[in-house]
């Protein structure tokens, strides 16, 4: 059954992680009526502390959206649990169950989803000692035995990174044909490279303990890191036709506006790159842009009142 709201919301924005409750958070401030529809699987759930953010450093990340939510709450913004699976050019969106929403801006703040290596023990780690961020979580394992999973080519820069943080870092090229000045590069900079076919993790006591080759060999480390693949969820806004850039992602200018009219793009949805502050940052850049781009509509519908008031007292 479609229910529809007769209201139009000058903005609905869609996911609450960083990047949507920042923009939330000014929308709400500048006065605007704000939905936000939330599915509640932020990408960062599965690790136990989020790290980097300043003043917030070291909190559960279920922490910092709690507090965000109940931020934005206080500013009159209402939030809906639920996923949004259609919008529609005009706006409106449309929630699994059949709620419509109608919106006069939408802001898209959805994020990605990690595709991880089919690797025994991988799925069960993530975020907890498999990891894929060296500035997020290498602290916390500094200078203890370290693996690089090459299951991507981006892991070859991620091990180089690492090595920043453990002298002792080991290099598992499994399935990547590792170039030549690669090899170079990885010896150079310290790194051990150990060949061979990954078959499991080795996870006992709830902590991994190592990598076991095909071969029968185990190599002793704390910590895995792995390069994902990452793929934002930016169905609703390519469905909807907005562009994307040669490197596949949905093109915005600086404020996230998309090629579409009205519609903006925030945090990993548009920037796979973008840590917990810089999402909240694209957010807030997202929610003033929008809000200039209302204000400047208010400001012509005004007019057009204006003069037509004027030219029937004339
Ligand atoms: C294991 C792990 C650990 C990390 N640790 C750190 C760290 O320590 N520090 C750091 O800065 N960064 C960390 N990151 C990166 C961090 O997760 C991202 O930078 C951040 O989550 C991006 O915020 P976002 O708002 O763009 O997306 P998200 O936080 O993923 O929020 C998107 C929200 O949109 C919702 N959504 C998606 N589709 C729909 C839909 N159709 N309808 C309604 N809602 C929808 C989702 O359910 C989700 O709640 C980590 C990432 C991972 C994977």
């Amino acid at each position: 059954m479609i229910m529809k709201d007769t209201q139009r919301h000058d903005v609905v924005v869609i996911g609450a992680g960083a990047a949507g409750l920042n923009a939330a958070l000014i929308l709400g401030r500048a006065r605007r009526g704000v939905v936000v529809v939330d599915a509640g699987e932020p990408r960062n759930a599965p690790a136990a502390h989020l790290h980097g953010f300043l003043s917030r450093d070291g909190l559960p990340p279920a922490t910092l959206l709690e507090l965000g939510r109940a931020e934005i709450t206080r500013y009159g913004v209402r939030l809906v649990q639920g996923r949004v699976e259609r919008l529609d050019h005009g706006y409106s969106v449309s929630l699994a169950g059949g709620q419509v929403l109608q919106a006069r801006r939408i802001l898209v703040a959805t994020g990605l989803r990690d595709e991880l290596p089919d690797l025994p023990g991988v799925r069960e780690r993530w975020g907890k000692d498999v990891l894929h961020c060296p500035y997020c979580h290498a602290y916390e394992v500094r200078d203890r035995p370290l693996a690089v999973l090459g299951t991507h080519p981006g892991a070859v820069h991620q091990a180089l990174l690492l090595r920043q943080w453990s002298d002792d870092v080991v290099f598992f090229p499994h399935t990547l044909d590792l170039a030549a000045e690669d090899r170079d590069r990885l010896a150079a900079r310290g790194l051990r490279i150990v060949e061979g076919g990954i078959e499991r993790l080795v996870v006992e006591d709830d902590r991994l303990r190592g990598i076991e080759l095909t071969d029968g060999r185990a190599v002793p480390s704390v910590a895995a890191f792995l390069f994902p693949r990452m793929v934002p969820h930016d169905g609703l806004l390519t469905r909807l036709g907005c562009g994307k850039d040669g490197g596949g992602l949905v093109s915005t200018d600086r404020s996230g506006r998309t090629t579409v009219a009205g519609v903006w793009a925030a945090g990993n949805v548009a920037d796979p790159r973008a840590q917990v502050i810089t999402a909240a940052g694209m957010g807030a850049a997202a929610a003033f842009a929008i809000n200039t781009d209302l204000l400047d509509e208010d400001v012509d519908r005004a007019l057009e009142r204006r003069r037509a008031q004027a030219a029937t007292t004339l």
